[in-house]
């Protein structure tokens, strides 16, 4: 079945996306922890899909071997998965871009991956500032290395927002690829 990949740094909020997405609480595991997402998980959607949840990337705490290892892991599942359709990058929507975040984006791009950006916690802003900071994000990608814009998705799993959004992108681009 055709995959789609999130990864984002730690604390990001990711575990608490996909729990929205599943519509089932502490399916992925939440924690004011980093780096507590370690393995590579499938979460099987619409009986059609499989979200992956992949480690997260930047961690404060974890050791130089094990930073190492999960990087060979996340390397390997994108070189070598054949299933795998889109990667969806997370970002915290109250931040700059961040150095490891553009590098993987750019890492992305380089090897014929497609990417949309999910920008997370979008509730901890206030409702007019928030297209404000996504249009300062693009902006900065644009003037990098990128000369169109990914899609995005505005979302926070505390407010349950965007998850209509991003689902719906999903399923459609499924129903492409099994088409195609
Ligand atoms: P992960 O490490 O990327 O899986 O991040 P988690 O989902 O565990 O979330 C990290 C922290 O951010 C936790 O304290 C969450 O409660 C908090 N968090 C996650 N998503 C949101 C959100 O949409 N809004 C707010 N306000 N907090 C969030």
């Amino acid at each position: 079945l055709p995959e789609y990949a999130f990864i984002g740094r730690s604390n990001v909020g990711k575990s608490s996306l996909i729990n929205m997405l599943m519509d089932q609480k502490n399916l992925a595991k939440t924690s004011g922890r980093p780096g507590k997402t370690q393995l590579i998980n499938h979460f099987k959607i619409n009986k059609n899909w499989f979200l992956v949840d992949l480690p997260g990337y930047g961690y404060a705490r974890v050791s130089k071997k094990d930073k190492k290892t999960f990087q060979k892991y996340i390397t390997e599942y994108f070189l070598k998965r054949k299933q795998l359709v889109s990667a969806f990058v997370l970002v915290d929507i109250r931040h700059e871009p961040q150095p490891v975040d553009l590098e993987f984006m750019e890492w992305l791009g380089s090897h014929g991956i497609p990417f949309a950006i999910i920008f997370t916690k979008a509730d901890k802003l206030k409702p007019g500032a928030i297209q404000n900071h996504v249009d300062a994000y693009l902006k900065k990608l644009l003037e990098g290395v990128w000369e169109e814009t990914p899609p995005y998705f505005i979302t926070s799993s505390s407010k349950h927002m965007g998850r209509k959004e991003l689902l719906g992108y999903i399923e459609e681009i499924n129903h492409q690829v099994s088409r195609s």
